[in-house]
């Protein structure tokens, strides 16, 4: 990629795409949004690096004051700012381990947290990301989370039956593999995302609050791909009314520029020693600049009202594909919020729990449609180790690009499955 221009990127060879992926859910206001460029540029003439366990810099503590009142819950006042999300998956294993006194984390299968040891540790949507690596961290057991597949339910099944059994799994688990005493957090994406765009129903994680609660264990939200508008509010989070003790953001929050923060109550991490969390690049200040520009632009330029209004024009042309009788049957979902949104194709691979998807379903759906996308001009991705496309367009995309990716995301896909 040469050059980035709002929801277009170009090639060096001359080409020039729509960009539907982001660079994984990145660049939402989308590539070089001149406020964040200029704010960026502005930074670097200032102060570039300014090491903050030797003294905080204007933009961090600017930037925490642009987010205490857009945190979920009014509770959220203590902020910590890293580079990576995986640096801030880490932070918030480390924390819970700290805070509680206690060693075992509970994840999501299906979830994804990051590369390094601990958020390797607790990511289980494809062996890819692990395999080679172990042994890794140590303590983390694995739950379902609410979405067919992983329980191996035909995907008709009632979203409260899926929930139902997925805390009833979870009950198993602090039964039979790690008790309440020795578990010091649960970890959940509330939207998962390398695992498949599946949202968590508001009643499994209300569940898994009421869970913590009794047992004093912390619940972990990672809103590395699902926060900063992603999903139409700032926080996916907001849709259920949970509140996180713990909560982890990176991606959008600087459009480009490597900034991640974790989130958790005073009270919590007043029990903290000193020294304990540290980098020496945590909140970079040009990256912590650039954020302050984001969150000035999401009110300026009503970036979460734009979302819901593309969201509703992307969900209509995705439930007219899925209705037209050419490819009805190639098509198993439709389904996201706001801007994160998933299409997922049959597949041959999930017969045994699901006979209707797997009928005669083409093998690599979603990567051949994908593949003919971008001959089209369309940079769109796959997500999971099921036939599932992903819609992440710029959060701030027209009306017009918007029509555009989906013409040519129904045209292809009417010709890989013809
Ligand atoms: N958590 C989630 C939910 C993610 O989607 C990602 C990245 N895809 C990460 C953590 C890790 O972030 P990073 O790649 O910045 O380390």
């Amino acid at each position: 990629m040469a050059k980035g221009e709002g929801s277009y990127v170009s090639f060096e060879d001359g080409r020039r795409m729509l960009d539907f992926s982001c660079g994984i859910g990145v660049t939402n206001l989308g590539h070089c949004h001149p406020k964040v460029s200029k704010a960026a540029a502005d930074q670097c003439m200032n102060i570039v690096h300014a090491q903050c366990s030797i003294a905080f810099h204007g933009p961090y503590l600017r930037l925490i004051e642009k987010l205490i009142p857009i945190m979920p819950d009014p509770s959220l006042d203590s902020f910590f700012l890293w580079t990576s999300g995986s640096e801030a998956i880490e932070a918030s294993l480390k924390m819970a381990r700290l805070i509680t006194g206690r060693q075992n984390i509970i994840t999501m299968q299906g979830g994804y947290h990051g590369r390094t040891f601990g958020a390797m540790a607790v990511t289980k949507s494809k062996t890819s990301y692990s395999e080679g690596f172990f042994p890794l961290m140590p303590g983390v057991f694995t739950t379902a989370f609410p979405y067919w597949h992983q329980l191996g339910l035909p995907s008709s099944t009632s979203e409260a039956e899926l929930v139902r059994q997925a805390l009833y799994q979870l009950d198993l688990v602090l039964k039979q593999q790690t008790a309440p005493r020795d578990t010091a957090a649960i970890l959940i994406e509330p939207v998962l995302g390398e695992g498949g765009y599946v949202q968590a129903p508001a009643a499994f994680l209300r569940g898994l609050r009421e869970v913590c609660d009794k047992h004093g264990i912390l619940l972990i939200v990672d809103e590395v791909q699902s926060g900063f508008g992603r999903t139409g509010k700032y926080f996916n989070i907001e849709y259920s009314g949970v509140r996180p003790d713990i909560m982890t953001m990176a991606k959008g929050l600087a459009n480009g520029f490597p900034l991640s923060a974790v989130v958790s109550r005073k009270e919590l991490t007043d029990k903290l020693k000193p020294g304990s969390m540290g980098g020496t690049y945590a909140g970079n200040a040009v990256s912590c600049a650039a954020a302050v520009a984001v969150t000035n632009a999401f009110r300026e330029e009503k970036v979460l009202e734009n979302v819901d209004a593309r969201s509703k024009e992307l969900f209509a042309a995705l439930n007219k594909l899925k209705q037209d009788p050419e490819v009805a049957s190639s098509i198993a979902d439709v389904r996201g919020q706001g801007l994160m949104v998933a299409v997922e194709f049959a597949s041959p691979l999930y017969s045994e729990h699901d006979p209707v998807l797997a009928q005669s379903a083409p093998k690599n759906l979603a990567t051949r449609v994908a593949k003919r996308c971008m001959e089209k001009g369309l940079l769109i991705l796959t997500t999971s180790v099921y036939e599932v496309i992903r819609f992440i367009p710029p959060l701030n995309i027209s009306a017009e690009d918007l029509e555009k990716g989906c013409d040519i995301f129904t045209a292809s896909v009417k010709e890989v499955v013809r």
